[in-house]
């Protein structure tokens, strides 16, 4: 028996819902609880005929700490699932704390509003000191983990496929396949096509944030960074085909490099089409990705929040998406002696996942590995309190779930490697 909560009911916690309630022998009581409660009374209603699975909906603002304590208190969740965004991270950590439950994210902090002043001042530090200048950045979630620790709980940080997956992929590979790790490429592969002339595939306000930032790379105890699309490349991709590859900065590259510090370099690809970029740029150059809010018709409005409102939801993406993504890791290291390398990856088809749960690839591969590290946590297989990236724990159950619940790996120990 045991209670889970979940926070937020767009793409990707709708796939989540779906896989708990495919378990329910595990995830007996399950509480939806969102901005928008008719979002979650309509997945309630879809599947409560199908699952033994116990659900209650809830309306809730993230950003109401004694809200957040109220329900936790009242429901009394094992664990809590944030898979809403990241913005409300540290409020509900704090409320889990409070009400010793356990946590679980898909998604480093990063603040609503990046012209806070406070912020500002510690993120121009970070800059400065690390290097790298992302919104999002661990430092504020590691900051939890003695509190967490001390209570016995979990703080599973970045429970998605990348980040998260990748994550597992390296402890994997380390306990597996390597005595030393050299390099790491992470590819992200998505070779779906949804029709539109623009959409993004994930919440299109921290999607854009991401990617029309500088990118950035690890090397020799270093971060590089680079304007952003400014390295690019082409790869050849198991299931999907050639496609473009540009060099990003992404959240695991700095766990990653804090948890195997013998591992010299580390990259991050994603695939984008033509399209994709000529939109973002041109969106970009007319300011409609700021995040700085403008006075329109005597209204503030945040620029990149109107342009969400005006983009395809992404939970709407399902019925029209054809074709598949294919996400992994691709290492060199040395095992025996000996120099070796090893790509492990997944590939997964967006139809397919539409006709099992209702959503496209790039929720479902994130809302599985979510359900699965939760169900670790409640089935105490992974005990290890503390405020954690999933480096730290025993991949192999992971990557078993994965496989089971519809994320299987595949491996190549020939791969192509990027150039
Ligand atoms: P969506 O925009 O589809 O869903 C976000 C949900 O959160 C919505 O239901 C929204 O409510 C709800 N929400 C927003 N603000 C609040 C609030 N203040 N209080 C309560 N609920 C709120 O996003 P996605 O499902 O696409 O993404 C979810 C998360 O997953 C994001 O953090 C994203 O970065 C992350 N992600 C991680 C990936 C990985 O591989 N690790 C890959 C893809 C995404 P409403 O319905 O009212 O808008």
């Amino acid at each position: 028996m045991s209670r889970a909560l979940i926070i937020g009911c767009g793409g990707v916690a709708q796939v989540a819902i779906h896989k708990c309630c495919q378990l329910d022998s595990v995830f007996t009581d399950l509480c939806i609880a969102s901005r928008t409660k008719s979002k979650c009374d309509k997945i309630k209603e879809e599947l409560q005929n199908k699952t033994k699975t116990n659900i209650t909906t809830k309306q809730i603002d993230a950003n109401d700490f004694n809200a957040l304590v109220k329900l936790f208190n009242e429901y009394k969740p094992e664990i809590v699932m944030n898979l809403g965004m990241p913005y409300q991270n540290l409020i509900i950590m704090d409320a889990c704390l409070e009400c010793n439950c356990h946590y679980l994210d898909t998604a480093a902090y990063e603040p609503e509003d990046v012209d806070d002043p406070t912020w500002r001042m510690n993120y121009e530090k970070r800059v400065k000191e690390k290097g790298f200048s992302a919104y999002f950045d661990y430092s504020y979630q590691w900051e939890y983990k003695d509190k967490f620790e001390n209570k016995g709980l979990i703080a599973l940080l970045g429970c998605g496929f990348d980040p998260g997956v990748t994550q597992a992929y390296v402890a994997y590979a380390k306990k597996h396949e390597f005595d030393r790790i050299d390099t790491i490429d992470i590819l992200d592969c998505n070779g779906g096509d949804h029709g539109y002339p623009f959409a993004t595939n994930f919440n299109p306000e921290i999607n854009l944030r991401e990617v029309s930032s500088e990118g950035a790379y690890y090397e020799d105890g270093k971060w590089h960074s680079i304007p952003a699309m400014s390295i690019h490349s082409k790869y050849n991709f198991d299931g999907v085909g050639e496609k473009d590859i540009y060099l990003l900065h992404h959240e695991e590259i700095e766990s990653i490099a804090k948890n195997y510090p013998e591992i010299k370099r580390i990259r991050f690809y994603m695939t984008f089409g033509e399209s994709y970029i000529r939109h973002m740029k041109c969106l970009e150059n007319v300011g409609m990705l700021s995040t700085t809010p403008i006075e329109y018709e005597g209204k503030k409005i945040v620029p990149i929040q109107f342009l969400k409102a005006l983009l395809p939801d992404p939970a709407s993406l399902g019925p029209r998406t054809v074709g598949k993504t294919n996400i992994g890791c691709i290492f060199k290291g040395i095992k025996d002696g000996k120099e070796k390398t090893y790509y492990i990856y997944n590939v997964c088809d967006h139809q397919e996942s539409y006709k099992e749960v209702g959503s496209q690839a790039i929720s479902y591969t994130t809302g599985v590995p979510a359900m699965c590290g939760a169900m670790l946590i409640l089935k105490k297989i992974w005990t290890t309190p503390g405020a954690n990236t999933l480096e730290i724990y025993d991949p192999d159950p992971f990557i078993e779930a994965l496989d089971k619940y519809g994320l299987p790996k595949r491996e190549s120990y020939n791969p192509i490697m990027v150039k």
